[in-house]
């Protein structure tokens, strides 16, 4: 253990969590420091509540030294399953395992560090937690709770054939960052020397690939966005596990079918990149690859003006439409042929 953090000890390090603290919202009636937090229900709304864990050597590298980042994600990606229902967050509890081998106090405070930014830009206030040390290694657990207007959550059970399936963003991004990530590029960081580069790999190529990584490291979760669509989208998700899987999501819960067009998918330039570099498949990355955290939806309207108010500059596209049939969606292909849409992350099938 680092002897500065061991100094510190668990109560010395909670204290220095709650120094930490810049966004205090008003609802917090009781924060960290008792036994539990106390917190004011809004008036007319539900609460959501929503908990998304990452580990290491599962979700994230520590040899990455991205530990700001890394702090950053860990609120993201549960703010994103507050977007995704059309909420709005509020309190973040952070449940920490700190290995008891080969961590800083240095690298801690920085991932908190990148949490507070976070929950600084999304307005969410820590208001507790739990510290443990892990006998293996870190272990970042987050329980996010937020609100939205009684009986205006979106979720995943409304589509109805003849909705749009529409989608947020570029796909891949994430999992073309993370190639990049494991062959050794780094943010901030030149090229290795080490690594070899293609020749057609030229500035622009590199460019893509580097906000693939920063895609990958500090999604940004499309709140804006997700509270908006709460007046046009019939379901929504956020996009953790890959198009695939997540719109799967979509027609079981929704008992549809849906149709999308590969063509019409969005690509982020980087999983091009990527794709090239690996020898992989662009659309592969965009479908199965998982982490963009960008909104998958179906909506009987246009969503376009309601989102160029709330979320300037976010792309949308309309990639498919719902469909009466098995609750499955198909793939059509740029030939015209058309195929399960398959595949994507699953935490236990990967384990094994
Ligand atoms: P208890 O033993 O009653 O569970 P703890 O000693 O675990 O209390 O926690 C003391 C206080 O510090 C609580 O308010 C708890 O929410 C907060 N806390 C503990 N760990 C963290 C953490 N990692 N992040 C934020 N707050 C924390
Ligand atoms: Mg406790």
């Amino acid at each position: 253990m680092d002897p500065a953090l061991a100094a510190l000890g668990e109560f010395g390090l909670i204290g220095l969590i709650r120094d930490r603290i810049r966004q205090r919202s008003p609802g917090t009636r009781l924060g960290i420091g008792d036994d539990a937090a106390v917190l004011e229900a809004a008036p007319g709304h539900e609460v959501l509540v929503t908990t998304d864990m990452l580990l290491e050597d599962v979700h994230f590298k520590r040899a990455w030294g991205c530990s700001r980042e890394l702090g950053r994600k860990t609120l993201a990606v549960n703010v994103s399953d507050i977007a995704a229902m059309g909420g709005r967050p509020h309190h973040a509890f952070l449940a920490l395992g700190i290995p008891c081998q080969g961590i800083t106090l240095a690298e801690l405070e920085a991932v908190l560090a990148g949490l507070e930014d976070e929950a600084a830009a999304t307005e969410v206030t820590l208001a507790g937690g739990d510290t443990c040390a892990s006998r293996s290694g870190l272990v970042l657990c987050v329980t996010l709770l937020g609100s939205v207007p009684a009986g205006q959550a979106v979720r995943r059970s409304g589509a109805r054939a003849g909705d749009g399936v529409w989608v947020t963003g570029g796909l891949g991004g994430s999992a073309a960052g993370f190639v990049a990530l494991e062959r050794g590029l780094r943010p901030g960081m030149a090229w290795p020397a080490d690594l070899p580069r293609p020749s057609w790999l030229g500035s622009a190529e590199e460019a893509d690939l580097r906000s693939a990584m920063a895609a990958h490291l500090t999604p940004t979760p499309r709140l804006a966005a997700g509270q908006a669509l709460r007046r046009c989208a019939t379901a929504m998700i956020d996009l953790s596990d890959g198009l695939a899987s997540d719109l799967r999501h979509i027609c079981a819960e929704s008992g549809v079918g849906a149709l999308v067009r590969a063509g019409g998918i969005p690509l982020h330039p980087g999983a091009l990149v990527a794709a090239r570099w690996t020898g992989r498949d662009g659309l592969d990355l965009a479908l199965r690859g998982g982490e963009d955290y960008e909104l998958l939806f179906t909506s009987r309207a246009d969503p376009r003006p309601v989102l160029a108010g709330a979320a300037p500059g976010l792309p949308v596209v309309r990639i498919g439409e719902v469909v009466d049939g098995p609750p499955a969606p198909t793939l059509e292909t740029g030939d015209g042929r058309t195929e399960a849409l398959a595949g994507g992350f699953d935490h236990l099938r990967h384990a094994t």
